[in-house]
């Protein structure tokens, strides 16, 4: 092996750039990253708290697991042995990803799809067919049909981030039937829309559905995913690929407190739908907008050209939202997350500030 391949990998790491974290604005109103702020603080610290009582962080989490496991299924109403866990779904995909999928497999998604899923391509060198979403920020289901034959892997996140954007459920389980490889479905934001496809796992063999505390329980910063998957490929990954530990005792006592609790992110969800509607029909209003229709925690508008203004300005306001700029035609794309009503109408009061 030639003397300079370490200094070189780092050289071909590094040109990749990695996943871009939104900018770091302290105390703002933060709608950049999707989380869910309707969830109170307060219910924060009654799972933490209880997660302190029951823990002895002097110990591994042996067990626990298992128990946070036991805990996921009675709340998905699906078997133990189909549930696996990670330190966030973030985890799961790579661990996936760096197991299954390699220079010599090509993957089937969207463009644009998940940051992070794409990034990871590109770090292990996965090629990539992305099909684009059309003008009106939607997908065509027979551009997937046609390409399947192509690839190894078929990756959707159903919600799509940034887009918002869910193929109906009855064409994403044919697209799903007719595909041979592995297909993993991203329901990161499944709870904020109409369905779910976990139970399609019980019958779909290939099928992996990965799922998150981080969105609808409000949860990111405990950094917990799952994900539904037959007997066999979740017995491989939790007993070979997965870590021995792969996440704290907090976190996995506070997981099991917040899925008891689940009736209070069943509400938040509630909530955040009727905002995410006012959000949108709101932002409809303005000439200058081009407003999407979503099926997630967030809505995506194209600000056309005043895109970078409409940024500042909010960021001057002590508003966050993420600055996308250029996705297929529209060039000057905005995300916003829906956050509690307060949030909202600062956000929506400022944005009429600047253009009413
Ligand atoms: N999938 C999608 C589509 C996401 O947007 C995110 C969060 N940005 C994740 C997965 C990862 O979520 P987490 O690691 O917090 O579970």
């Amino acid at each position: 092996m030639n003397e300079g391949w370490f200094e070189e990998k780092i050289e071909k790491i590094s040109s990749i750039g990695g996943y871009q974290k939104p900018e770091l604005i302290q105390d703002s109103v933060k709608l950049d990253s999707n989380e869910n702020y309707v969830i109170s603080k307060q219910f924060q610290n009654d799972i933490i708290s209880s997660a302190r009582k029951t823990s002895d962080i002097r110990e591994y989490p042996l067990g626990g697991v298992e128990r946070l496991i036991g805990m996921i299924s009675e709340f998905l109403k699906m078997p133990s042995s189909m549930i696996g866990i990670g330190n966030g779904s973030d985890q799961i995909l790579d661990l996936i990803l760096s197991n299954f999928a390699s220079e010599q497999t090509t993957i089937l998604t969207s463009k644009p799809t998940f940051g992070f899923f794409e990034e990871r391509c590109k770090l292990y060198g996965i090629p990539l067919i992305a099909i684009p979403f059309s003008n009106d920020m939607k997908l065509d289901i027979d551009d997937f049909l046609k390409q399947s034959k192509n690839a190894d892997i078929l990756y959707l996140d159903s919600p799509n981030n940034p887009t918002g954007f869910q193929f109906s459920k009855i064409e994403l389980q044919n697209l799903i039937k007719s595909f041979n490889g592995l297909v993993i479905i991203d329901e990161a934001y499944g709870e904020f829309s109409e369905y779910s496809l976990t139970r399609m796992v019980k019958t779909c063999k290939n099928l992996i559905v990965v799922q998150t505390l981080s969105k609808s329980f409000g949860l990111a910063g405990l950094r917990l995913g799952y994900f539904v998957a037959n007997t066999k490929f979740t017995d491989a990954f939790m007993n070979v690929i997965q870590y021995p530990y792969p996440v704290s005792t907090i976190t996995v006592e506070s997981g099991i407190q917040a899925l008891e609790k689940s009736n209070v992110m069943k509400d938040a969800i509630d909530v955040i739908k009727i905002e995410r509607k006012r959000i949108v029909e709101t932002l409809q209003k303005y000439d200058t907008f081009e407003v999407f229709d979503s099926k997630a925690n967030f809505v995506l508008f194209d600000a056309h050209g005043s895109y970078k203004r409409v940024y500042s300005a909010l960021v001057e306001q002590g508003i966050s939202i993420r600055k996308l700029g250029e996705i297929g035609d529209h060039k000057g794309c905005l995300r916003v997350t829906v956050g509690t009503k307060e949030m909202n109408s600062k956000f929506l009061l400022a944005i009429r500030d600047l253009l009413g």
